[in-house]
């Protein structure tokens, strides 16, 4: 079985950086609560929509985020008992190539870079499994598609949801 995975939410907290590089910017702290349901952009003040839409676009946004919990080890788990591949649409971001690289050296070793499949429009994506955190992704997937709970996609419906990396076990009958 082969089971690709999303970073951005789904192993890497980029939300976080979203949330530090405001506070830093314009010294308001949004929590992950304010986010339900929506992003970043969308509640902040309309002039400063545009500089938060651009953040992902600058250097070192991707660099050293947190971790989402359990991910590291629950993702151990299932590579090894299944082809898992990392998918990330890293093209988006003109500076992440690298960041990502390292990051998933640092905390991903395991995953060879044959797995490491930093794309463009992941509709070209084949495998058996998709687990990733936006509908744009999960829509075009012709397999198993499993949304991971992120704040912006607390009220979507349409899919088979893991809420956190402890649900795997129960998705994958890992027992
Ligand atoms: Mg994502």
């Amino acid at each position: 079985m082969r089971i690709l995975i999303d970073m951005d939410e789904v192993m890497a907290d980029a939300i976080e950086r979203f949330l530090e590089w405001y506070e830093r910017d314009f010294g308001i702290r949004y929590t992950k609560e304010d986010l339900y349901g929506t992003k970043l952009h969308a509640i902040v003040p309309e002039e400063h929509r545009q500089v938060v839409k651009q953040y992902p676009h600058q250097k070192g946004f991707f660099k050293d985020l947190p971790l989402i919990p359990h991910s590291q080890e629950m993702i151990k788990e299932l590579n090894d008992r299944f082809d898992v591949y990392v998918a990330s649409a890293a093209m988006e971001f003109e500076y992440s190539l690298q960041d990502k690289y390292e990051w998933l050296d640092k905390h991903f070793p395991f995953i060879h870079w044959k797995r490491r499949i930093l794309c463009g429009d992941k509709s070209v994506l084949k495998g058996d499994v998709l687990i990733d955190d936006h509908d744009f992704n999960l829509s075009v997937f012709n397999g198993r598609a499993i949304m991971f709970t992120a704040t912006h996609n607390m009220h979507e419906t349409k899919y088979e949801r893991m809420n956190t990396w402890l649900d795997a076990e129960k998705f994958f009958d890992m027992k």
